[in-house]
């Protein structure tokens, strides 16, 4: 084994350059990878360069359509492509690439290259919709590679505890009985998305678990939350891939949103999922965060708790508010 955690990134690659003003900005990417050398994980670590995702890969989740499009405008140079989403000529090198390092993760576990993987890239992903992007987000980078796997048979459970909800890869599994989408996120906020009783297509009842919190809730609720509502679901689900859409915009020090987590609670957080999963099958995947500091403390915190190493440069927070949405969700789901 090399190592074991391998993170498939390199800043230096990132040539996914936004407006100055923009939250998802470079420079995100070397604030969470820096939080590795913090937690004194350096020994623990090794660093692989991902590979781009064919366009095929990225057509699994997205339209085609949409992938010509994006490919012809980035190569035109860019600009808009909605009033929050940019794109510039390295985005499209940028975006595949992040897609690229989730499906480069899975393949390292399944070969036994190591014990846990870290898939960061920029941008995000998880609101890209088939056809659109959306919400910083040019690929949906954890869907790329969870599609992958639910076509190859298996059963994959996404974790998205990102501050905002993952419409995007709720969208694209919303009728998948294959693949379960979890979602804690602040409500209300953008992208409006994430009610409770979002909870499957047809095809896939009881498959989208969604936990909207109002702004404030800290760490102890989102515990609670873990362990009475996300690891009962999931259990039932038995999957036999997770991964964790990790946004780290729910800690308290974030500018766009209004939770209260601290790095000490993603780790908590972190440690309750990888039980739910067979072992060297958990993927962390990068998706917002815009404190640089907050995301190189919760970066740090996630990974060390997950391979047994305990690293807490802050403490964990504690509070009551959100508690009605675990009291309502164990309703909904029959977990009482
Ligand atoms: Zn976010």
């Amino acid at each position: 084994m090399a190592a074991p955690i391998l993170v498939f990134a390199n800043a230096e690659l990132d040539q996914h350059t936004t407006p100055e003003w923009h939250p998802e900005r470079p420079g995100r990417l070397a604030a969470s990878l820096s939080g590795i050398a913090l937690a004194g994980l350096g020994d623990a670590v090794e660093f692989r360069e991902p590979r781009l995702a064919t366009v095929a890969e990225l057509e699994r989740v997205h339209a085609p359509g949409y992938v010509a499009q994006l490919e012809r405008f980035c190569a035109r140079g860019g600009g808009d492509l909605d009033p929050d989403t940019f794109a510039s000529p390295g985005s499209w090198d940028t975006a595949r690439r992040a897609a690229g390092a989730v499906l480069d993760a899975v393949d390292a576990l399944d070969a036994g290259s190591c014990d846990l993987a870290f898939a960061a890239g920029r941008p995000p992903g998880h609101h890209a919709v088939p056809d659109r992007a959306m919400g910083f987000c040019l690929v949906n980078n954890v869907a790329v590679a969870a599609a992958k796997l639910a076509a190859d048979g298996h059963r994959v459970a996404i974790v998205d505890w990102d501050v905002h909800h993952g419409n995007g890869t709720q969208d694209i599994f919303y009728d998948d009985p294959n693949v379960l989408y979890v979602s804690t996120h602040e409500s209300p906020l953008y992208p409006g998305s994430g009610r409770a009783d979002e909870t499957g297509g047809p095809g896939a009842p009881m498959s989208n678990l969604n936990l909207p919190f109002p702004a404030g809730t800290r760490g102890d609720v989102f515990r609670r939350a873990f362990d009475e509502v996300i690891a009962p679901v999931v259990e039932r689900f038995a999957p036999d891939w997770l991964f964790i859409s990790a946004g780290f915009d729910a800690h308290r020090n974030d500018p766009l949103a209004g939770l209260e987590l601290t790095s000490a609670d993603y780790a908590d957080l972190a440690i309750r999922l990888q039980q739910l999963a067979p072992a060297r099958r958990t993927v962390v995947v990068l998706e917002g965060g815009y404190d640089f500091e907050a995301l190189s403390l919760s970066t740090g915190s996630t990974l060390s708790a997950l391979i047994g190493e305990t690293y807490r440069p802050e403490e964990v927070s504690t509070g009551e508010i959100g508690l009605p949405t675990i009291a309502a969700a164990r309703q909904r789901w029959n977990l009482v």
